[in-house]
């Protein structure tokens, strides 16, 4: 057989850091291969993911190393999606980079800054609102809520996008019923897809959830980026974000990075999820991001049978949550076998069963938020802060 040409090669690792050791380091010394800053390569099919790390107070000024080390394992053979991020290495004693960090309650010292590529909070060109949709932990019905909602805001007449965020478990693909990889642009962007009219983009369409599941958070919040800015969205009343469960790393970065108009979160019944979703509303708190209000999903059940309305979990806890927090109650959605059999099936209910209980609620819910949502930009908007996590 033949051996392949230079050209021909499969593209590995090797031939990756083969490539980068032409990337001198921060300090315009060495390389960045060689000064070992390189981590997390991982290499599935035509998608490269790595991080660069790079010492903290010099991050702001490598965004241009860091997009050349992009470009350069871009123009490979067999590199379809090049994803590079800047992961900040913090230098012994050095002071944080910039004097903008947010207070820390407790008045421990920071300990870690989140790093962003691009210039925080840059708005996304013919989108006029992005709202978060988040949980404070997983299962909780997150992006059933997204979907539904998307589509309840699309049936007044908006324009709806929804951008799963939700790296780990992407499942929007399968609530809307819509798989396949996104198409390229002539100018290299994504298009997204489209289902029952509204547009949205997910990693689900392009990586398999078991190679989603081993990335770290600054390749997350990279692919992220991309999925946001690289994506041609058009216009766009809203874009929807559904967030990765919880209120780590990821979230944080979204929440510095991207312009939110303002966060829902969802949330059951029972007391563990009102506290994850606590930590949820405190995190937008503390990052400046408006609260637009909080959804009691499962809420309650209605007996098939008997038409009796059964609180399994208790009732009135969100609510009442809510009333404490000063947050927005935005509704509760019943638990649901229909919707659940239609969310499977990539029907959702507000379309496909417009007049069950679901639907009805998601709509109310809908109309609540259109007050918020037609308020101008600069009422709404606030600029992205800059997050300290505490260690
Ligand atoms: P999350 O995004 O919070 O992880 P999902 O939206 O994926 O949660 O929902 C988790 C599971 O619960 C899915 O099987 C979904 O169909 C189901 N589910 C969500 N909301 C309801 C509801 N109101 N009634 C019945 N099943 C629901």
């Amino acid at each position: 057989m033949k051996p392949p040409s230079r050209n021909e090669e499969i593209l590995d690792e090797d031939r990756i850091l083969e490539v980068l050791r032409q990337v001198k380091g921060p300090q315009k010394t060495g390389n960045i291969v060689d000064l070992g800053l390189v981590k997390d390569l991982s290499v599935s099919g035509g998608r490269v993911v790595f991080s660069i790390e790079v010492p903290e107070d010099l991050a702001p000024k490598l965004e241009g190393m860091r997009a050349g080390a992009e470009k350069i394992v871009s123009v490979l053979p067999g590199a379809d999606k090049v994803l590079v991020a800047l992961t900040a290495q913090r230098v012994a004693g050095a002071k944080p980079a910039a004097p903008t960090a947010m207070p820390s309650p407790t008045g421990a010292t920071p300990a870690k800054r989140l790093q962003s590529a691009k210039p925080a909070g840059q708005d996304i060109a013919g989108v006029r609102h992005i709202v978060a949709v988040a949980s404070g932990k997983g299962g909780v019905g997150k992006s059933t809520t997204t979907v539904n909602l998307a589509l309840a805001l699309a049936s007044n007449g908006l324009k709806v996008g929804v951008l799963d965020a939700d790296i780990y478990g992407p499942s929007i693909p399968t609530l809307l019923g819509e798989s396949g990889k996104p198409e390229a642009t002539a100018n290299k962007q994504m298009r997204p897809k489209t289902a029952h009219g509204i547009k949205f983009i997910s990693m689900g369409l392009m990586v398999d959830a078991d190679a989603a599941l081993i990335w770290r958070g600054p390749m997350v919040a990279s692919a992220l980026n991309q999925m946001l800015r690289d994506v041609q969205w058009g216009e766009l009343d809203v874009l929807i974000l559904d967030l990765p469960p919880g209120t780590g790393d990821v979230q944080l970065t979204l929440a510095q990075k991207v312009p939110l108009s303002g966060a829902i979160v969802v949330s059951t019944p029972q007391d563990l999820a009102l506290i994850d979703a606590r930590r949820a509303i405190s995190m937008f708190d503390k990052t400046g991001i408006p609260m637009l209000g909080l959804i009691e999903n499962m809420s309650h059940f209605v007996c098939n049978t008997c038409g009796e309305r059964h609180e399994i979990f208790g009732n009135g806890g969100t609510r009442s949550e809510a009333d404490k927090l000063a947050v927005p109650f935005l509704g509760e959605v019943p638990l649901s076998l229909a919707l659940r059999q239609a969310s499977d099936a990539g029907t959702p209910q507000v379309i496909s069963e417009p007049d069950s209980a679901p639907a009805k609620a998601y709509r109310s819910i809908a109309e609540q938020l259109l007050p918020s949502l037609k308020l101008s930009r600069a009422q709404l908007a606030r600029p992205a802060p800059r997050i300290i996590i505490e260690s």
